[in-house]
């Protein structure tokens, strides 16, 4: 892992690996190990950028743009359910993208599959893999971004309970599943190249370092 990209006088000279400490014959080593290089493409997620570029080597509107970004993540929350039997007919019709009463994200979808033919061990013979995705962003959901305070966590339970409420109202054998799996992530940043021009986003060559490219 590097633990940091080391900007000298407006130049990238290298990266930094934090091999942790170590004691070798009485000798304790700090346990870093400097590679010396005129390039580094940094292709950590924008939000962990200022884990390894230090603030200070970049303009103070740059860093300050970065972390707006880093504020609004475009999200994926995923459903994964196990059933005995298929929620429609024909299961095999395999793709659907209904409109839902509870969780109306601003932009993206929902979309619902069956999965029936699948490695056994994930749908075992006669029964039924559910998936579910939904992308959404802060502003739909404003919580993936510190899922640790207490107010988001309930916000996000809140999220899978009326999902799965839509899902049901849909196709009421869904309660009958034998497993529900929930998971949500970011995806990437919002503004991103596709959703927005690339006028909007930053640049892969931050200002003001020569050799960086993020
Ligand atoms: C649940 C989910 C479903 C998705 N489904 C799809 C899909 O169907 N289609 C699609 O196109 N996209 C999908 N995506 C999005 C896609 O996965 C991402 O857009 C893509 O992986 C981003 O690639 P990346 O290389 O920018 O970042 P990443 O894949 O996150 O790569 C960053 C890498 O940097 C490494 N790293 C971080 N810090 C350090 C460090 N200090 N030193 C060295 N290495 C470091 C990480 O280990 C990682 O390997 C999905 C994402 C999620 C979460």
């Amino acid at each position: 892992m590097v633990s940091e990209i080391i900007v000298e006088d407006g130049k990238v000279t290298g990266v930094e690996i934090d091999k942790g400490f170590s004691v070798d014959k009485g000798i304790m080593s700090p346990g870093v190990e400097r590679i010396k290089s005129p390039i580094v493409i940094c292709a950590v997620p924008l939000w962990d950028l200022f884990k390894v570029v230090r603030e200070s080597s970049l303009p103070y509107w740059y860093v300050a743009w970065v972390k707006r970004l880093c504020e609004n993540f475009c999200q994926v929350w995923t459903l994964w359910a196990g059933l005995k039997e298929p929620l429609w007919e024909p299961a095999d019709r395999n793709f659907t993208m209904p409109a839902l009463n509870r969780t109306a994200p601003t932009h993206g979808a929902f979309f619902g599959s069956h999965v029936s033919v699948m490695d056994p061990s994930v749908a075992p013979k006669g029964e039924y893999l559910f998936i579910a995705l939904l992308q959404a962003d802060d502003l739909s959901f404003p919580a993936l971004r510190k899922p640790q305070n207490a107010e988001n966590r309930r916000r996000i339970m809140k999220v899978f309970e009326n999902w799965e409420a839509d899902i049901t109202d849909l196709w009421p054998k869904f309660k009958k599943a034998l497993w529900v799996v929930r998971h949500a992530n970011a995806l990437c940043i919002s503004e991103m190249p596709g959703y927005t021009s690339g006028a909007h986003v930053p640049d892969v060559q931050p200002p003001g370092v020569e050799g960086l490219y993020s």
